[in-house]
């Protein structure tokens, strides 16, 4: 059983907590909004691959925790997570990946792009198409998802663990 730590980036409200619980424990909370970071376990199966996931729920002011080292050392692989309702959150996936690569002086690592809340229709501010373009720019794996009715949300780790199988 490999062990690979996961970490769950992005701006405040965009539905990192929320993805994470539905996948660990298949629920949507509407108020469960842990202030802390906090790490969840789970394993994952997947096209034979078998991974004891700990995956970090960071929390905070993401601009500035992202400072931090604790947020590349030691991490497999990174969920960026924006939500397709804004714009705001789809600039700041792109701060995050570029203090990602700085800090850990690599050219790419394997990332999964992640547009949260795609059942918000009328509140878009973020075409599938600008979400699909950025992954392809940057050459990872893209999904939209809603952590609300649990679409595609086993497909993002999926995802993931695929990217970090080809690092
Ligand atoms: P975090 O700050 O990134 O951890 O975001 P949370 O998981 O705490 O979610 C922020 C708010 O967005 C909460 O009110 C959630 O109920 C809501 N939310 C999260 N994911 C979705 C989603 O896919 N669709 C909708 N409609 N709301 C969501
Ligand atoms: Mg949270």
């Amino acid at each position: 059983l490999k062990a690979r730590t996961i970490a769950v980036l992005g701006s405040r409200e965009v539905g990192k907590s929320s993805l994470i619980t539905q996948f660990v424990g298949n629920r949507f909370v509407e108020s469960y909004q842990p202030s802390v970071e906090t790490t969840f376990r789970k394993v994952i199966r997947y096209k034979g691959h078998e991974v004891e996931a700990e995956i970090i729920d960071t929390a905070g002011q993401v601009e500035h925790s992202i400072l931090s080292f604790t947020h590349v050392v030691g991490i497999h692989g990174y969920i960026l997570v924006y939500s397709v309702t804004s714009k705001q959150s789809f600039e700041m996936v792109k701060i995050i990946r570029n203090k990602i690569l700085n800090y850990s002086g690599r050219e790419s690592v394997p990332i999964v792009l992640v547009g949260n809340k795609m059942d918000l229709h009328h509140q878009r501010q973020l075409t599938f198409e600008e979400g699909k373009n950025l992954a392809s720019h940057w050459q990872c794996a893209w999904t939209e998802a809603s952590a609300k009715n649990n679409d595609n949300i086993i497909r993002i780790f999926k995802l993931m663990i695929n990217e970090m199988e080809k690092d």
